[in-house]
């Protein structure tokens, strides 16, 4: 399978589903992460251009741990809008590139505008790329896939129907997560909070709930031309 992670920073894919995108990737499965913003207001000092090449760069070092093609839509910060055309563009882009089995992307109901935003452009355009017709310079139309909406920061409003149990997983998920130091350093300057420790927390928790040491939830897109009979999660 090809598996494509639409995330929204270049943390976000860490924290996240990093854990079942290893999992994928030792399964022998191709895995592409994307970011669709490149993080450049993430900082109270660093200035947004100098910003953008630091998290560029700690992305590429996190997911090349996994073995994972790392890419960036290198949008900015704040400015994710699911109508704007030219951010449609480089998001089908992107999809008829990775030509993906299966997309992990942000849940609607997450919790700031740039990952809401692109949760709902990620359902819009997952099915525009499918269309042969539809922008043609963008590449060959890709197939209507199944999505499945990650769990959020701290899980709230956040029901998972499905579990991924990462347990082998978590040493690496978590080294890969150190790899963003600017944007831990944002975390803990602006939020307050020790993202390393809680995603550890967070992965313990959901793992409570299916039965083992540590998991990942995910919820899928109910919709035609998404489901499967197989289960798509590793
Ligand atoms: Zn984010």
């Amino acid at each position: 399978m090809r598996v494509l992670a639409l995330m929204t920073h270049p943390d976000d894919m860490e924290l996240c589903c990093s854990g079942t995108l290893i999992k994928y990737k030792k399964l022998g499965h191709d895995v592409i992460a994307c970011h669709a913003a490149n993080g450049d207001m993430g900082h109270m000092v660093i200035m947004p251009p100098e910003l953008r090449e630091i998290r560029i760069n700690e992305a590429k070092k996190a997911g090349a741990m996994a073995g994972f093609e790392v890419l960036t839509a290198d949008f900015g910060d704040l400015t994710l809008n699911a109508a704007d055309l030219s951010q449609q563009k480089e998001i089908i882009r992107i999809i008829r590139y990775a030509n993906p089995d299966v997309i992990l992307t942000q849940d609607p109901s997450d919790y700031m505008v740039d990952h809401t935003e692109l949760s709902k452009m990620v359902f819009n355009v997952s099915f525009a790329a499918s269309c042969p017709h539809f922008m043609p310079e963008l590449g060959p139309a890709s197939k209507v896939t199944p999505i499945f909406y990650c769990d959020n920061y701290n899980g709230l409003n956040f029901i998972p129907t499905e579990y991924v149990d990462i347990t082998e997983e978590m040493e690496l998920k978590e080294q890969m997560l150190r790899c963003h130091e600017s944007q831990i350093k944002w975390l803990y300057d602006h939020d307050g909070v020790d993202a390393v420790a809680d995603q550890r927390t967070h992965a313990r928790f959901r793992g409570i709930q299916c039965g083992v040491q540590y998991a990942e939830g995910f919820r899928q897109l109910i919709a035609d031309q998404r489901m499967r009979p197989y289960r798509v999660l590793p």
